[in-house]
């Protein structure tokens, strides 16, 4: 049996490491406080919004909401997060997405201070990842991804990695991430040919397609490291992964679960990185 990367004991630690910090900057007078931004009521980023908010609550970081209506304009959401970049008391912004139709989501993305840019939305944190340099911050996904492999003392480098995905918010990010970390990466997608070799031969495998039990036993290899990043919603209502969990328990070496992997981990870094945007605010 694959020994199972459960997110918890990561999310945990990552709560527990940002205690002092957080005790830290409220006996100067800085309370940390992620800004969470939302246009109508879909269910998924309403249910993310409480379980972010609970998650905030726990370690003692203030949480302010905006919700704007389905139908509100561009320019009133463009209003909303100026004043967040202009509110000091503020340090971080979580914006939901999609947004709406009618407004251009890039566009909107920019308007977010990259001081504050704690999920990594900005062309700017983008290309602070893209680089190596600290400027703004990475995607909350595959910083996630990177603190599974550190808490259980996989490191990445000289390794073979293969990431199925290429999508702005996780397949490239994590692959920089990891060529950062000396890892050698090759980035797959829909048009990689004989994809199954390239990730059996992977010491690493980061998978984020989007697709439930994309990857199978053809996929893998013995000794093996599998980070599972989809989260797939069946007709049943359960959620699965990309990976075949049960075909890969009896052939890799380690493997994260769905849900109880890397979805646990994503919000203690989303509020790691507010409390890390209070600390950079006020050195
Ligand atoms: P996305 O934008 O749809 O990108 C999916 C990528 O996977 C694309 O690059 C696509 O290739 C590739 N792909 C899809 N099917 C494939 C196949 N059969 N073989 C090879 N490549 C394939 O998705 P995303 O936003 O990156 O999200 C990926 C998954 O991660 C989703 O399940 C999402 O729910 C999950 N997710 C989880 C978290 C978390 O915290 N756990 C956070 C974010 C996302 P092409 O480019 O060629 O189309």
């Amino acid at each position: 049996m694959a020994t199972r990367l459960s997110g918890k004991p990561v999310a945990e630690a990552i709560n527990a490491g940002m205690m002092a910090d957080i005790q830290a900057l409220k006996a100067r007078g800085i309370a940390p406080t992620l800004a969470i931004v939302r246009v109508g009521e879909r269910g998924e980023d309403v249910s993310y919004e409480r379980g972010a908010m609970k998650r905030c609550e726990m370690v003692g970081v203030g949480v302010e909401c905006f919700a704007l209506n389905a139908g509100a304009s561009q320019q009133q959401l463009l209003d909303v997060l100026e004043n967040i970049n202009r509110n000091d008391k503020i340090h971080g912004v979580l914006l939901f997405r999609p947004l709406p139709k009618h407004m251009d989501e890039h566009m909107v993305c920019q308007a977010i201070a990259s001081e504050k840019d704690v999920d990594g939305v900005t062309d700017q944190s983008l290309a602070g990842v893209f680089a190596g340099r600290e400027q703004g911050f990475p995607p909350g996904t595959p910083a996630a991804c990177l603190a599974i492999l550190d808490h259980y003392g996989i490191e990445p480098s000289g390794k073979r990695v293969a990431v199925v995905g290429r999508s702005l918010v996780v397949g490239r990010p994590v692959s920089m991430m990891l060529v950062s970390r000396s890892a050698t990466v090759t980035i797959c997608h829909t048009k990689t040919p004989d994809l199954p070799a390239v990730c059996r031969r992977a010491d690493i495998l980061i998978v984020a397609a989007g697709r439930p039990n994309v990857v199978d036993h053809r996929y893998l290899s013995p000794g093996q490291v599998v980070i599972d990043v989809g989260v797939n919603v069946l007709e049943s209502g359960a959620l699965s992964g990309d990976v075949d969990y049960e075909r890969a328990d009896s052939i890799v070496e380690a493997i994260t679960p769905v849900p109880g992997g890397v979805g646990m981990v994503t919000t203690s870094v989303l509020v790691q990185h507010v409390v890390e945007a209070a600390k950079r605010a006020y050195p």
